[in-house]
C-alpha cells in the first residue's frame, strides 16, 4: 500500500516546512522568500506586474483524471500565462492551499512536485503561501509576480487600425483534451474495467492537462526587438480575446478562418465528438496561447518566429469585429460574457 502520512502529523508549520524543502532560488531579485510575514522582490527600475489564479475542485479540476502534479504544473502555467501576456518576465509565486483531511502529506507533495517542475522550468522561485483546513476538497490559488521594462510593458489597449494580430501556437486542443478525459471518465464510471483510450489523444490531452506559458514567444520577440501594441492571453477562446483587444483599444477587428492554426488531432478528436474545430478554437478555452497584435512594419521581423501566426488586422470600425470564413462569408464574432455585440 501506498504511504500515507495524515496532514495533522506533521502540523502547518511542519508540512510548509516539508512542502519548501527541494525549492531552490533561480531569481536574482528575490530577496526574501519563504520563512518571513512577507517576500521581497527588488524590481530595480523595473515594473512589477502580479496576478492571481484561483481553483476550486469541482469547479476547475476533477481529481478523476487530473494527476496532482499535473495539477500543480498547470496552475503555475495558467498564472504564469497572465505575466506573460504583460510582455514580463516571471520572478515570484505564491501559493494558497486549502486542503480537507482527504489529502495526506504525500498528495500535497505530489502536487508541489509539479509546483517545483515549473519553478524549473520557468526559473521562478516560490517565495511563499499559506495553508489552511478546507471543510472538503482542494482550494489552490497561485499568485505570480513578473517584471518588465517600462518601455516594454505590453496591455490590452493599445492595438492600432491595420495592426497585424496574430497567435500563437495552435487554438482548440485543450477543450478536445477535456473532451476526451470526461468522456473516459463516464467510460470507467460505467464499467471500471475498461481500459482508458486516451493513447491517440495524447497531443490533446497534454494540451488541457499540462498548459505552457509562452515565455519562449516573448522571448523571441525581445531578441527581434518587437514590442507587440497590444497582447492578451488566450484563456477563454480566441473570439473572446479578440473581442477583449478591441474593447480596450477601440478597434474593430477582422480575422480570416482560413489562417486560424488548429492542430491535426485536434481536427480528428472535434470531428469525433461532432464539434466544430473553428469552434473550438473560436470558444473553446484553456490554450493559454497568446493573442498580441504588432505594427505592421514589424510584421517581416515576426513571420521570422515559426510558431506564430498572422490570421487578421485590427480595424476602425470599432462596431465590427468579424470572421471571413473559408466560404467568404463574413460572420460577427460573439463570446460569452459579452452579452449582444
Ligand atoms: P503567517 O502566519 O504570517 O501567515 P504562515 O505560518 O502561514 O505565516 O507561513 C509561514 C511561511 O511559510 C511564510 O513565508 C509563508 O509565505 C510560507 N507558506 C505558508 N504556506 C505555504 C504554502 N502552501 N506554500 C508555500 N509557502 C507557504
Ligand atoms: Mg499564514
Amino acid at each position: 500500500m501506498e504511504k500515507r502520512t495524515e496532514i495533522g502529523s506533521l502540523g502547518e508549520f511542519g508540512l510548509i516546512q516539508r512542502l519548501a524543502e527541494g525549492f531552490t532560488s533561480h531569481q536574482p531579485w528575490t530577496s526574501i522568500g519563504i520563512g518571513d510575514d512577507a517576500a521581497g522582490l527588488e524590481a530595480n527600475g523595473f515594473k512589477v506586474v502580479s496576478t492571481t489564479e484561483l481553483m476550486i475542485e469541482g469547479v476547475h479540476f476533477d481529481l478523476s483524471y487530473t494527476p496532482l502534479k499535473h495539477l500543480g504544473f498547470k496552475v503555475a502555467s495558467i498564472a504564469l500565462s497572465d505575466i506573460a501576456a504583460m510582455n514580463a518576465i516571471p520572478a515570484q509565486l505564491s501559493v494558497g492551499l486549502g486542503l480537507s483531511n482527504r489529502f495526506s502529506v504525500e498528495a500535497v507533495e505530489e502536487l508541489y512536485e509539479g509546483i517545483k517542475l515549473a519553478c524549473e522550468e520557468y526559473k521562478i522561485d516560490l517565495v511563499g503561501g499559506d495553508t489552511t483546513s478546507s471543510p472538503q476538497g482542494l482550494i489552490i490559488s497561485v499568485s505570480a509576480l513578473g517584471l518588465v521594462a517600462e518601455d516594454q510593458l505590453v496591455k490590452r489597449s493599445g492595438a492600432k487600425p491595420n495592426d497585424v494580430i496574430c497567435v500563437t501556437g495552435d487554438l482548440g486542443g485543450a477543450l478536445m483534451g477535456l473532451q476526451s478525459l470526461e468522456r473516459e471518465k463516464q467510460v470507467y464510471l460505467a464499467n471500471p474495467d475498461m481500459q482508458p483510450e486516451l493513447n491517440e489523444k495524447n497531443y490533446v490531452v497534454m494540451r488541457q492537462l499540462k498548459p505552457m506559458a509562452r515565455f519562449d514567444i516573448i522571448h523571441d520577440l525581445k531578441e527581434l526587438g518587437v514590442v507587440p501594441t497590444s497582447m492578451i492571453d488566450c484563456s477563454d477562446g480566441l473570439s473572446s480575446e479578440i473581442l477583449h483587444l478591441c474593447n480596450a483599444s477601440g478597434t474593430g477587428a477582422r480575422i480570416f478562418e482560413k489562417n486560424i492554426p488548429i492542430d491535426d488531432e485536434t481536427y480528428l478528436v472535434a470531428t469525433e465528438f461532432s464539434i466544430s474545430p473553428l469552434t473550438a478554437a473560436l470558444n473553446g478555452g484553456e490554450d493559454y496561447e497568446l493573442v498580441f497584435t504588432i505594427a505592421q512594419s514589424d510584421f517581416d521581423k515576426v513571420s521570422k518566429i515559426t510558431d506564430v501566426t498572422a490570421i487578421g488586422y485590427m480595424t476602425d470600425i470599432p462596431k465590427e469585429r468579424v470572421l471571413v470564413m473559408k466560404s467568404e462569408q463574413i460572420v460577427a464574432l460573439t463570446a460569452p460574457g459579452f452579452g449582444p455585440q
